[in-house]
């Protein structure tokens, strides 16, 4: 687990506005606007969806769609809020008729994403799909097999999902979305306390390293000099 904190508003609204304003790809000439990502840099949980689609398009935030909305009354389910999650694409732009993303438009936006868990430094990020999953995660067991399931990979934890679109397909997945984010609940409320406990001990090792540089010289050692 990350201890490091967050990073600061400002640094993310000054990344908001580089992807805003990229033209790396072939995808800035045909989007209406970049969708950065949207939430609160102390958000404690993160989720990754795949590209914005048409409406994320014209209204530049992500999951604002009919998938959002799923992924919203998912989330309050279990007690959390829209408002607790930093939520963000692999892809910032969206891909013409949504086809899938190319793997040099991945490969382009790679390092937006990377900055953006960086900032935010999430306790659980949720990989939204197989997309997400394959960016993040690529040598991990297919979306069908680690759906619901917590990978720690290097300091980070991840639980892929279902895309919640996929559940608007075929409503015989919602049940397993609903099941797998009761999960996320019980793997955020053990992280948050896992974080809790790592910093009470790093605060008492402080204590402990203060109380040892300021305490008087023994005698017998005054007694060398
Ligand atoms: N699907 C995604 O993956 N992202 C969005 O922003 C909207 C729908």
């Amino acid at each position: 687990m990350t201890l490091a904190p967050h990073g600061s508003p400002e640094a993310l609204d000054r990344l908001h506005a580089q992807i805003r304003a990229c033209v790396v790809c072939p995808l800035s000439r045909t989007r209406i606007q970049a969708v950065p990502g949207d939430g609160p840099v102390t958000a404690r949980i993160m989720a990754v969806g795949e590209a914005p689609g048409e409406t994320e398009d014209r209204v530049g935030r992500p999951f604002v769609g009919a998938a959002g909305q799923l992924l919203t009354k998912l989330l309050e389910s279990v007690g959390l809020e829209r408002s607790d999650l930093y939520i963000c694409n692999v892809l910032k732009c969206r891909p013409p008729g949504n086809r899938d993303p190319l793997p040099e438009e991945v490969e382009a936006c790679a390092h937006f994403l990377d900055a953006q868990v960086e900032l935010i430094r999430p306790d659980v990020i949720l990989l939204l799909g197989r997309h997400a999953l394959q960016r993040i995660l690529p040598g991990a067991p297919g979306i069908s097999r680690s759906h619901g399931t917590r990978i720690r990979d290097r300091g980070r934890l991840y639980v892929p999902l279902y895309h919640p679109a996929a559940a608007l397909y075929n409503g015989g997945l919602l049940a397993t979305l609903q099941e797998d984010m009761r999960r996320v609940r019980t793997y955020l409320d053990e992280a948050g306390a896992e974080r809790l406990l790592a910093a009470q001990r790093e605060a008492q090792q402080q204590a402990r390293s203060q109380a040892e540089a300021a305490a008087p010289i023994p005698h017998e050692q005054l007694s060398l000099f």
